[in-house]
């Protein structure tokens, strides 16, 4: 069988109307159909494009292909994460005591109230169009906060991802208008601490984790 060298836009795992009223239909149905399918059709794009000149031994601009390139992958990569960090509200998603993240949110920032404050302050502060997301280092064993401008700047190399809250425009403007901070406080109404949960264990224990 032939592998299949392109990315390809995952289905979402809860209906288009689980996360209302904190996200609703129509715009989780811009933001899946139309803004993340954008990211996934524009690295292919490029990626054949490569494909191509590779067969007509052509040469392309590299800077400019892979600054793009990074952007479309970027893009794709954290839209993932994101739809699978968050689920429609339940007992199967809530935070418990007894969860590895719950104890080391606790440990690490004291409170799980004040690492909300710390993440929400994080999403707030992006400039412009960007992402807040909690990290994991393993080198020293930490949660480290990261922001991320667009899709790709300010990253910190090789930590893995917890959990992100897009905070570009397009993932809120529609229900909230520019009330970015309201958004962000729905945001913790919706978050699927389960999954979240499993990653963080699953980056401990060095497991592969499904996402890139
Ligand atoms: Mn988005």
């Amino acid at each position: 069988m032939e592998i299949n060298k392109l990315y390809i836009l995952p289905e979402l795992e809860y209906p288009y109307n689980g996360l209302a009223p904190h996200i609703s239909e129509e715009l989780l149905r811009l933001h899946h159909d139309k803004h993340h399918a954008a990211y996934v059709a524009g690295a292919n794009t490029i990626l054949q494009k490569m494909d191509k000149s590779r067969i007509e031994n052509t040469d392309f601009d590299t800077k400019a292909t892979f600054k793009e390139l990074s952007f479309h992958i970027g893009g794709h990569i954290l839209h993932s994460l994101f739809w699978k960090n968050l689920a429609p509200i339940g007992e199967k998603v809530g935070l418990k005591s007894t969860m590895t993240i719950k104890k080391t949110i606790d440990e690490e920032y004291g409170s799980l109230d004040r690492f909300k404050k710390l993440f929400s302050q994080t999403a707030a502060s992006v400039e412009g169009s960007g992402w807040a997301a909690l990290t994991y280092c393993r080198k020293i064993n930490r949660l480290i906060i990261m922001q991320i401008e667009k899709h790709n700047i300010n990253v910190y190399p090789s930590f893995k991802i917890i959990m992100v809250l897009d905070v570009w425009e397009h993932a809120y403007y529609l229900d909230y208008k520019n009330d970015r901070g309201k958004f962000i406080e729905a945001f913790w109404n919706i978050v699927n601490w389960n999954e979240i949960n499993k990653r963080l264990e699953n980056i401990m224990a060095n497991k592969p984790l499904s996402s890139c």
